[in-house]
């Protein structure tokens, strides 16, 4: 599938027909979610699947989206949220997840030199105690083990190529969203056991992650914002009524306090359907949030906005594939429900 729309959309950029396209008038507000950027080459011993492009693909995605869309920044899609009115143009933000470093080092420069809106999204424990989520640990584990088999679930999940290892990083990721917050460390602490290999020092996990200077740097420039993903990024659906509430205010008024500026906004961790409810959208609302962002989710078409359930796409690295999204994502997007 994915092949064919990256032939597709090669086609339409050849043939000029984006360029056709793109005269016709939209109402569309894409929002699109990135998580890591790498520089040259796409080396880790973390999860390799939340990388999606090089620093240099990044930089072509932000060119076009800076000559092509109605950039908006967090107050823009606010307002927009708050006006009950659909978007009059072509429009797009960018978001960031989870705080990574290479965000600061790789992504605002680029971001800088088009001008291009964001919004980064903190979770707090991360940068806190300097801990990488739940998913880098489960690669990280996973990469490094000698065994080649892994008793699972009753299953066995074999680690005898990379491509058996990624499958197998795969598998435990996909439990773990559906495992109840309590049992996720104890999880990884039996993965740890079993493949034979230590979680990673404090110090290691540090350097994936950005510090609070260089987050404070973000919140403080124009055209960058801090958003909340959260204390402790544990899935919403997850956790109980009260919890939910506290991880949203708390997140908010910690942000608020150390960065000196009010946080409007919140992502929702992991943030597809089954991640948050229409319970969630009332704990963002009560915890005094403009706006709520879910993920993987789909385009926000020219209907009124949900404030509390913005939806965002995942990137491509592909450049035609992205200009396609953005042009004619009804071709390109497809959709949850
Ligand atoms: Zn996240």
């Amino acid at each position: 599938m994915k092949d064919k729309k990256r032939m597709f959309s090669v086609f339409l950029e050849k043939t000029r027909l984006l360029d056709l396209l793109e005269l016709v008038p939209a109402s569309t507000l894409i929002i699109v979610n990135y998580h890591r950027v790498y520089h040259d080459q796409l080396v880790t011993e973390f999860d390799s699947g939340v990388f999606c492009l090089s620093k240099e693909e990044f930089d072509q995605q932000m060119a076009f989206l800076s000559k092509h869309t109605n950039l908006m920044t967090e107050e823009d899609v606010v307002r927009l949220a708050q006006s009950g009115k659909p978007p009059s143009k072509r429009s797009a933000l960018v978001t960031f997840d989870d705080g990574y470093r290479d965000n600061y080092l790789f992504a605002v420069p680029v971001l800088r030199k088009y001008s291009v809106p964001a919004i980064f999204f903190i979770p707090i424990e991360s940068i806190e105690k300097s801990r990488l989520g739940w998913w880098d640990i489960i690669a990280y584990f996973i990469k490094r083990t000698e065994k080649e088999i892994l008793p699972f679930k009753g299953n066995k999940l074999f680690l005898r190529t990379e491509t058996e290892k990624e499958n197998a990083i795969w598998i435990l990721q996909d439990h773990m969203k559906s495992v109840r917050s309590e049992e996720s460390q104890d999880l990884l602490t039996e993965l740890s056991f079993l493949c034979g290999v230590d979680f990673p020092s404090k110090e290691i996990q540090q350097e994936e992650l950005m510090n609070w200077d260089q987050i404070m740097e973000i919140g403080n420039s124009e055209l960058l914002s801090i958003g909340s993903h959260t204390i402790s990024h544990r899935v919403l659906s997850t956790i109980s009524d009260e919890d939910e509430l506290q991880e949203l205010t708390d997140s908010k008024l910690f942000l608020q306090q150390k960065l000196g500026c009010e946080i409007k906004s919140v992502a929702y961790p992991v943030g597809s359907y089954r991640t948050f409810s229409d319970r969630t959208k009332g704990n963002v609302c009560r915890a005094g949030y403009s706006i709520g962002f879910s993920f993987n989710t789909g385009v926000n078409y020219g209907s009124i906005l949900d404030p509390f359930n913005i939806k965002r796409i995942g990137p491509v690295a592909d450049l035609a594939t992205f200009k396609s999204t953005l042009i004619v994502p009804r071709l390109f997007v497809s959709h949850p429900y």
